[in-house]
Order: structure tokens, then C-alpha cells, then sequence
């Protein structure tokens, strides 16, 4: 390729003079000049139509979903998570990092979400369900209006035993693909990188999936698995680096949140704009969900993705426009982050052809200030997240002190700021509480 010789990386440079500051692994802000100079986002793989059907998906299948999790009784089949307002961490904030955030600020508790504790619920069940939907039909074991119970009977789970789904995963994916074959059957792989935590791992095993361990990063582990699953004819490979299912099952949530936007009489237009900011590993759920807002809320909407400074993955494609023709180790960078759920260096291309005309921009973050957010916000609102899941809460502070408010003239005074929160709720208590204890000698 090329990217890595030093030569090539001088011009690199030149031309994109960020490039300096991210090889330094400090933290930045790239602002997406792109959608400013698209008059018209071309036309794209999705549609809203398709995430549309996506959610009729996720309907038929909640009589199986209620009755094969018992947590799932009491919010009625669906896997969703609260939106909350952060009053006592948002002047925590403020004071720590010398900003002013006008407007209110809110997480998205996707961290609760039910089963898989994590964002992954949304893309990764989706497409195990979607999958499964898909062979039913073709062997005239289902039909689109039938009673999706059914999919909990010994004949379909015995059908699908002979149909093998494998997964490369950093922890969350994996648990999530993981927990949905098993329930419905499927003989299932998880191919884990080296990142990934031990107790993702076991909590695997205990359900009965086979988890495979590589010494390499997630690029590795995704490529092996890859070549492992479809050696199998009746194997399918849930691929991260090119997924349209999981795409559109994250795209979902901007469905959901829009309804949540309505009940909490949160308006949504020019003189109420509303920022979102997004951890981003592969780009495939800040993407979907980006995707989805944008059919909804258009240019009301404003969305940032967050990267750790070590992983900026999909920052080095959008800013370089080569995609997933590069990795972060082609410039240097070593992909090594505690935010395990981020730690990737090659993005997704499915996801990124999409984002490249719909998102705002991305920032960096160093490991320690996700940490430090961490902290904060099991100190001041009791939630306790995993580190991936904070990276979204230093969104305002890029933001609103960077000339984008400016360039497109938005009026921040009534804005409301959505931080992602991505996942933790999995995390043993004792995992949690080493990271709180980190983030709070980092705040001494
Ligand atoms: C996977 C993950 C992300 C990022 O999603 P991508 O689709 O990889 O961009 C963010 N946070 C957590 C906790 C995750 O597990």
C-alpha cells in the first residue's frame, strides 16, 4: 500500500496537515468539510424505507424475544434503553473543563440496554434475528405473519443447529451475536482479539459459545474468522468491517429516540438544534445511527463521532478519503486503548460510505479523560459505564469551542447535547470498580 513509507507519509501531510497532530496522538477535532460542500447527499446503499422495515423486524419477533428473556417480560419484547438528563454533571463539567454548555445535556443509556449491556444489543441482535427470519422463510418453517414463538420450539432450534454463524468481535459484538445464536440454536463463534476481556470471554462459554483467542487486534481476529466460517456451507459470517444488517438494526435507535424526543417535549428544529455525539469503533453504529437521525431530523441534527486517540480509525479514512484502504497502523499508530469497544484500526466500508455524507465530525480522546468522565458520572448521577461509553460526553467541549458553530450559523442557545453512552452494564463489579478508582487518582 504504500501509506507506511516514510516518504509518502511526508506528502500525506502536507496535504492534510491534521495528520500531524493525530501521528502525535493528540487529542483533535476534524471538522467534515465535506457536507458543506455536497449541496445534495448522494444517493445512498439505505434508505428510510429500509429502516423502516427494520423495525417491523424487530416486531414480529417480540413474542419470541419475551418469552426466550425473562427481563424482556416487563418492557414488553423491546430492547431499549432511557434517555436522561445529566443536571448534576453537567456544571461538574463545565467547571472541570473551563466551557460553557448552552442547552441541555442528556445521555442515551444504551449501556442498559437489556441482554447484551451494550449498543451491540441493537446491530448484532438484529442481524442474528434478521438471519434467522431469512432461513425460516426459505424452508417454509415461518411465514411473515405467523407467531414468531415459534422460534423457541425444539424443531427450530434443531433446524438450526446444522447452520454455524461466526463473529470477529473486540468483546461486545461477540457477546451480543453470542447470546442471540445461542438462544435461537445456531452453532456459534466468537473469534476475540487480544483486547478483549477475560470475562467477556467466560460469560461466552458459559452460555455455550465457542470462543476462539488471537494474539492479534480486531482486523486480525475479523479476517480469520472470516475465512474460518465461510469455509462452511451452511456457515454465515456476521462481518463488521461490511455489514448492512447491523448497520440498519442500529439505525433503529433514531426511531426510538425520536419517540423519546416527543414524550420529553424535546423539539427538534433551527432554533432547537440538537448535537449527538458517538464512541466510534468500526463507525457501523455511530453510522446507523447517524443515518437514521438524518432521515428524520435532516440538517436539524448535528453528529460528531469519538475516537481514542490511539484508534481514530475511521478519522484517518474520512480525513484521507481512503476508507478502509487504510489502517491506523499505516501511519504509525498502535491501536492500543483501554476503550476496548473503540479499539479498532481499520473502519468499516459499508459504514464509512455512508458517514462520509452525513456526519459533522470527529474528535479524539486520550484514554485518561475517559476515564476521569467515568468517574464523574458514577460520582454525580450514578451511572457506571464502561470507558468506550464516556467518549461521547466530551462532545460539547470540542464543539461549541470550535468555529462549527460558527460556519453554519446554528443558534446554541436552546440546543440539546446527546452523549451516547455505549455499554457497561455487563461489567463485572469488580472490572467497574477498577475503573472508577483510576478515573478518580486521575481526577486528584
Ligand atoms: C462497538 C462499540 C462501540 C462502537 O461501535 P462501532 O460499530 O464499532 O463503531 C462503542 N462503544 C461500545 C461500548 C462498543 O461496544
Amino acid at each position: 500500500m504504500g501509506f507506511s513509507e516514510s516518504g509518502n507519509k511526508k506528502l500525506w501531510k502536507q496535504k492534510y496537515p491534521l495528520l500531524e497532530p493525530i501521528t502525535n496522538l493528540e487529542p483533535i477535532l476534524w471538522l467534515n468539510q465535506r457536507i458543506k460542500e455536497e449541496q445534495h447527499t448522494p444517493e445512498l446503499p439505505l434508505t428510510k424505507k429500509d429502516m423502516y422495515e427494520a423495525e417491523k423486524l424487530w416486531k414480529r419477533f417480540v413474542p419470541f424475544l419475551k418469552k426466550a428473556f425473562s427481563e424482556l417480560e416487563e418492557t414488553d419484547g423491546q430492547i431499549e434503553s432511557p434517555l436522561k438528563r445529566l443536571d448534576s454533571l453537567k456544571p461538574v463539567l463545565e467547571d472541570y473543563y473551563h466551557f460553557n454548555i448552552d442547552g441541555n445535556l442528556y445521555v442515551k443509556c444504551d449501556n442498559e440496554l437489556p441482554i447484551a449491556g451494550s449498543i451491540k444489543a441493537r446491530g448484532g441482535f438484529y442481524e442474528v434475528l434478521h438471519y434467522a427470519e431469512k432461513l425460516a422463510i426459505e424452508n417454509g418453517l415461518m411465514s411473515y405473519d405467523g407467531n414468531y414463538e415459534a422460534f423457541l420450539s425444539e424443531e427450530f432450534k434443531s433446524f438450526f443447529k446444522q447452520y454455524s454463524i461466526g463473529v470477529g468481535s473486540t468483546g461486545n459484538l461477540g457477546l451480543s451475536i453470542g447470546i442471540m445464536s445461542a438462544a435461537l440454536g445456531f452453532t456459534v463463534t466468537v473469534y476475540m482479539s487480544a483486547d478483549a476481556k477475560q470475562w467477556k470471554k467466560d460469560l461466552l462459554r458459559e452460555k455455550g459459545v465457542r470462543v476462539v483467542e488471537f494474539t492479534g487486534d480486531f482486523s486480525e481476529a475479523i479476517h480469520a474468522g472470516r475465512q474460518e466460517t465461510i469455509a462452511d456451507p451452511k456457515g454465515y459470517f456476521v462481518d463488521d468491517e461490511s455489514s448492512r444488517h447491523l448497520f440498519l438494526g442500529y439505525s433503529v435507535a433514531a426511531l426510538r429516540l425520536e419517540k423519546q424526543l416527543e414524550e420529553m417535549d424535546i423539539n427538534v428544529d433551527a432554533d432547537n438544534p440538537l448535537f449527538l455525539y458517538l464512541p466510534c469503533g468500526v463507525g457501523g453504529s455511530p453510522g446507523g445511527i447517524t443515518f437514521g437521525m438524518k432521515q428524520l431530523f435532516g440538517n436539524h441534527v448535528h453528529c460528531f463521532f469519538a475516537e481514542p486517540t490511539h484508534s481514530p480509525s475511521v478519522l484517518l479514512g474520512l480525513l484521507t478519503g481512503e476508507k478502509d484502504q487504510i489502517c491506523v497502523q499505516d501511519f504509525g499508530i498502535d491501536n492500543h486503548t483501554e476503550a476496548d469497544g473503540l479499539a479498532v484500526g481499520r473502519p468499516s466500508s459499508f459504514a464509512t460510505s455512508i458517514s462520509e455524507h452525513l456526519i459533522s465530525g470527529i474528535y479524539t480522546v486520550e484514554d485518561d479523560a475517559l476515564y476521569k468522565i467515568l468517574t464523574m458520572l458514577a460520582d454525580n448521577e450514578d451511572l457506571y459505564v464502561e470507558p468506550s461509553a464516556t467518549a461521547g460526553l466530551l462532545g460539547p467541549k470540542y464543539i461549541l469551542k470550535s468555529t462549527y458553530i460558527e460556519q453554519y450559523n446554528i443558534n446554541i442557545d436552546n440546543a440539546t447535547h446527546i452523549a451516547w453512552s455505549t455499554g457497561g452494564d455487563l461489567v463485572p463489579n469488580f472490572d467497574m470498580k477498577q475503573y472508577y478508582e483510576k478515573g478518580k487518582i486521575l481526577l486528584a
